[in-house]
């Protein structure tokens, strides 16, 4: 009976009031942040499985706060999704992106592909898809080297109305992929309706592989009904050869993890040798 006594309701509400206010701190932080251009870009490399080479890179959001440092996106991008700063940032990280890379395949003579995540709210912004053509246009960069990600639990908390979005962004000639594929609910019968060029399988079953053969069975199986409604697949988090040697037996086209390369800044960010 003592643990419940009422100096652990204080301790309890110590921790949700400073949880409170680091979060209203940071919301009025992260404002100022983007204001600041406090935000920048990491990118980290996509290999093909059997020949080893970058084909793509995904943009991932970094924040180094003056005060707490590195604020992960786990966080950060949450706040902004409460608030109408996550249009901004969103059209921005489209820009600076699309930018990046423009100047990157011209330099390099090579076609490497972006892929760029798109929140709950992007999705429902009635101007994204103007969004997207403009970043394209800005940069010059051909709408097939862009893929846009959206994660499983987003596109399923409306699929009718995700449905008609992806359709109407694949007008533009993106690309577009289910991002932590497996962490959500989808049924073959909706995921068979979305109008889907890639399938990325959430890092948690890439670790459970070398430990587990059920986890085998199963990274095995979504690869082949991936490949049977003809999606490419990548692998998220792939941290040893293992795992590696793994999905390229499991027939896994491409994948993305530490093994391969940490997100970088472009300044960085060594590209893949030609
Ligand atoms: P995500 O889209 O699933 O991105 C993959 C995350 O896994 C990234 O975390 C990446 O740094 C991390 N990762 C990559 N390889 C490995 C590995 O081998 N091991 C481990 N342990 N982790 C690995 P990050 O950069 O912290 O981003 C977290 C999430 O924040 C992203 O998950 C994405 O949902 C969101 N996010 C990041 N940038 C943006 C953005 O520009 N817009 C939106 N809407 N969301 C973003
Ligand atoms: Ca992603
Ligand atoms: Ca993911
Ligand atoms: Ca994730």
């Amino acid at each position: 009976a003592k643990t419940h006594g009422p100096g652990r309701f204080e301790f309890f509400d110590v921790k949700l009031r400073e949880r409170l206010q680091r979060r209203l701190g940071l919301e009025q932080d992260l404002r100022r942040a983007v204001l600041n251009e406090e935000l920048w870009v990491a990118y980290q490399p996509v290999v093909e499985l059997g020949t080893g080479r970058t084909v793509a890179v995904e943009a991932l959001l970094r924040w180094d706060q003056p005060v707490l440092g590195a604020i992960s996106p786990d966080e950060f991008i949450p706040l902004a999704e409460e608030s109408d700063l996550i249009n901004r940032i969103g059209i921005q990280t489209l820009r600076v992106t699309t930018q990046d890379i423009a100047e990157w395949r011209h330099e390099h003579e090579v076609p490497l592909q972006l892929a760029v995540n798109l929140s709950a709210r992007q999705l429902d912004d009635p101007d994204l898809l103007v969004t997207v053509e403009q970043a394209l246009r800005r940069a010059d960069l051909p709408a097939k080297a862009l893929c846009l990600e959206i994660t499983e639990t987003t596109l399923m908390r409306d699929p009718v109305a995700a449905t008609a979005k992806l359709k109407a962004l694949r007008t533009l000639g993106v690309s577009l992929a289910i991002d932590d594929f497996g962490t959500g609910y989808a049924s073959l019968a909706q995921l068979l309706r979305l109008p889907l060029d890639i399938l990325k399988v959430d890092q948690s079953f890439v670790t459970a592989l070398v430990d587990s053969h059920e986890a085998e069975g199963v990274v095995g199986g979504i690869i082949a009904m991936a490949h049977g409604i003809g999606l490419i697949v990548i692998a998220e988090g792939v941290e040893t050869a293992q795992q590696a040697g793994i999905l390229r037996r499991l027939g896994c086209d491409q994948a993305q993890g530490y093994f391969y390369g940490r997100p970088e800044s472009s300044t960085t960010w060594m590209p893949p040798e030609a």
